[in-house]
């Protein structure tokens, strides 16, 4: 089994659009307790490398040495810098699961997790590979079209769904964006 129910969100994912392969580099923001970070590290093997961060502690991974795990807030900018470092150059998935803590008012939990959301394309805009793929959880509501389209632009193609394993939280949504459209830039490169 997997450390949460989480998992088989991605590999419905997985399934889909085929972000995962052999050898990646791998990089999951919002990943505790760790499910997904499972799914990948089995997706990736052992030539793979899997990169998870979270404001929560995540617990060791016994059988996966292919997983390391950074402690922090996506949204400052010196935990995307250690975020960087670790992955030590060319990131081919960026995937992303982070959610706000909920406060139960619909449309702050929303704006929250459109927050988080730009957050990791951010990220993704800094650290992927052209060609690189990207997964992004978000609450539908406001400005969430317009954030489709930015992540579009950016990429091949954008593709929304809503996993089964996630029905019950009928309000989430998935963006995957295929295919990054050009190099990154960084600054000292
Ligand atoms: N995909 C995970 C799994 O399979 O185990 C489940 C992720 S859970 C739905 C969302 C996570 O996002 C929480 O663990 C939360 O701590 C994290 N999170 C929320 N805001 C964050 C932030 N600013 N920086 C890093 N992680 C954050």
């Amino acid at each position: 089994g997997y450390r949460s129910r989480a998992a088989y969100k991605l590999k419905q994912l997985d399934d889909l659009e085929n972000v995962l392969s052999r050898g990646d580099t791998v990089v999951d923001l919002g990943a505790a307790p760790g499910g997904w970070l499972e799914v990948a590290a089995e997706a990736v093997g052992t030539e793979g490398t899997v990169i998870g961060v979270d404001l929560q502690r995540i617990k060791d991974f016994d059988d996966h040495d292919t997983i390391e795990t950074i402690r922090g807030d996506m949204t400052e900018s010196r935990t995307r810098e250690r975020v960087i470092d670790a992955a030590g150059g060319s990131v081919d998935v960026v995937i992303s699961d982070m959610a706000p803590n909920m406060s139960g008012e619909y449309s702050l939990d929303q704006a929250r997790s459109l927050y988080l959301a730009r957050q990791a394309f951010e990220t993704a805009l800094e650290l992927l590979d052209s060609d690189g793929d990207f997964v992004v959880k978000v609450f539908e509501g406001a400005d969430v079209d317009e954030f489709r389209a930015d992540v579009g632009d950016a990429f091949q193609y954008v593709r929304a769904t809503s996993p089964k394993a996630s029905r019950d939280e009928s309000s989430e949504i998935y963006f995957i964006g295929k295919g990054r459209l050009t190099a990154p830039v960084r600054s000292g490169d």
